[in-house]
């Protein structure tokens, strides 16, 4: 039996629409949302999903403002263009593009985007506030996650989940949204030893990794949702997942595609919290009362 194949482009497409109803209503009061996205690379793959956002949001009709500093880029030069934008009122949502130059300190920087326009939850004050259950935007890739498994109504409360991967922009900051949802979560890492040892008895297991065929089929059950996260491309410049779709399909009950899965529902989410970021800038509203982790858009009024 093969996998369920769950794609990402279904939710995409409606996350789209959700946006541009959003950008029409915004409109009547006046508001055009605006996402400054802030780049110094000359790295090709980045420029060209830079372009994509740009693309994705004119698509909406949400402005975006692309700040390329150049690959030569100082620390000082990119704080300064963050602290402007932050205390710029025509732009909503900032995302700072990363790699940055060699030299530059990422962990330096996302402090300095202000969390009311942080639509990437980059700043530590959002996965802080994801920890405690208070309102903040989740970075996108992880709220892809959680969207995708909600979209095909895959349950998550009392459901082993385990998250392979523990970086501050995915593998955390997912691993709060999936405790919020009531999963029990088991996070692996480099250290954590033989991945079966968790994989194999779990509900559903996600990849973010970074690492080509490191999830195969011989490390999960029949019963295994997994959804993979990793992008890398190969030395024949295709993109491939962290996981070995040829043998995970063969065992798993579903699997997400790479491309195709997690990655289409990312950019959609970037517009969709900048939207959502204007909204309440242009009400002077703090982030929304009430509302938990990556729900924050959903139980907005
Ligand atoms: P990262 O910062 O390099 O973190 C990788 C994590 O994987 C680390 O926690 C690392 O453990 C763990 N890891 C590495 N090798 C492992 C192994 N053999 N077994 C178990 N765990 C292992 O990467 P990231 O930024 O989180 O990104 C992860 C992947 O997601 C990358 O492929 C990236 O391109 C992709 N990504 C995709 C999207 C999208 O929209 N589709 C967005 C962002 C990222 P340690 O902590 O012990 O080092």
């Amino acid at each position: 039996m093969s996998a369920r194949v769950l794609s990402g482009k279904p939710l995409a497409g409606l996350l789209q629409q959700e946006v541009q109803e959003l950008v029409r209503s915004l409109e009547l009061d006046g508001v055009r949302p605006v996402v400054a996205v802030v780049m110094a690379t000359a790295d090709e793959s980045t420029r060209w999903y830079v372009r994509s956002i740009g693309k994705a949001a004119e698509r909406a009709g949400v402005g975006c403002r692309v700040i390329d500093l150049g690959h030569d880029a100082t620390e000082p030069a990119l704080a300064g263009v963050l602290r402007e934008l932050s205390a710029e009122p025509s732009v909503n949502g900032i995302i700072l593009q990363t790699p940055l130059p060699a030299g530059v300190r990422t962990d330096n920087l996302v402090g300095l985007i202000s969390p009311e326009k942080d639509i990437d939850g980059a700043n530590p004050l959002s996965l802080g506030r994801l920890a405690v259950g208070q309102p903040a935007f989740a970075p996108a890739t992880a709220r892809s996650v959680v969207d995708i498994l909600e979209h095909y109504r895959i349950p998550l409360a009392g459901k082993g989940v385990v998250v392979v991967g523990r970086s501050a922009v995915v593998g955390k900051p997912l691993s709060l949204l999936l405790l919020a949802r009531d999963a029990a979560v088991t996070v692996c890492h480099s250290r954590s030893g033989p991945l079966e040892r968790y994989t194999k008895d779990a509900d559903v297991v996600v990849v973010a990794a970074g690492r080509a065929g490191l999830l195969a089929g011989s490390h999960v059950s029949s019963r295994t949702v997994v959804v993979d996260v990793g992008t890398n491309v190969l030395p024949d410049g295709s993109l491939v997942g962290d996981v070995d779709a040829a043998t995970v399909t063969g065992t798993a009950a579903a699997l997400t595609p790479v491309p195709g899965g997690v990655g289409s529902v990312t950019t959609a989410l970037l517009l969709l919290h900048t939207v959502e970021a204007a909204r309440l800038q242009a009400l002077a509203l703090p982030m929304p009362a009430g509302a938990v982790d990556g729900q924050v858009l959903e139980t907005a009024g």
